[in-house]
């Protein structure tokens, strides 16, 4: 209870690379040096997924990471939005004749998108803001729905 109230307006973000070259998840880093200081906007990152509220994926999803990352959504608490990040986690990118197994909407649901090879911290940060509202949005209403 008192978790869920000073979580109220802050965002927990859970990156997992199911395969990709790095490349995406040091992007991701910057996001978090003072240059673009993503937790002024109250965004956390971290590595687990049950306290998350958004999972940032990044690389394609290699045969082996398929099962992982079905178990990490599912260990993700509802409400939960998923965002791919980087041209491999879209589609497989330069690894999709490997042994991947595609985009990350292959294995689990997506609902933002980010290309770019990498793509700009500024980018990656724009789209967390573009879903936060409606993550927050979700959460309430499941807190609401309990509370009556
Ligand atoms: S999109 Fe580019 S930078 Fe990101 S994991 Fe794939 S190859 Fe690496």
């Amino acid at each position: 209870m008192i978790k869920e109230f000073f979580r109220k307006r802050s965002i927990h973000v859970c990156v997992v690379n199911t395969g990709g070259c790095n490349g995406c998840d040091i992007e991701i880093v910057s996001c978090l040096a003072p240059r673009y200081d993503i937790e002024q906007y109250g965004i956390y990152v971290h590595n687990n997924p049950r306290e998350a509220d958004v999972l940032l994926i990044t690389g394609p999803v290699t045969l082996q990471w398929a099962e992982r990352l079905k178990e990490i959504y599912e260990k993700t608490p509802e409400p939960k939005v998923v965002v791919a990040v980087g041209a491999c986690a879209l589609s497989g990118g330069i690894f999709k004749e490997g042994h991947v197994v595609g985009g990350v909407h292959k294995v689990i649901p997506v609902d933002a998108k980010i290309p770019g090879c990498p793509p700009r911290p500024s980018e990656i940060i724009e789209a967390v803001l573009k879903v936060a509202p409606k993550a927050i949005a979700m959460r309430e209403k499941k807190l609401k729905n309990k509370d009556e």
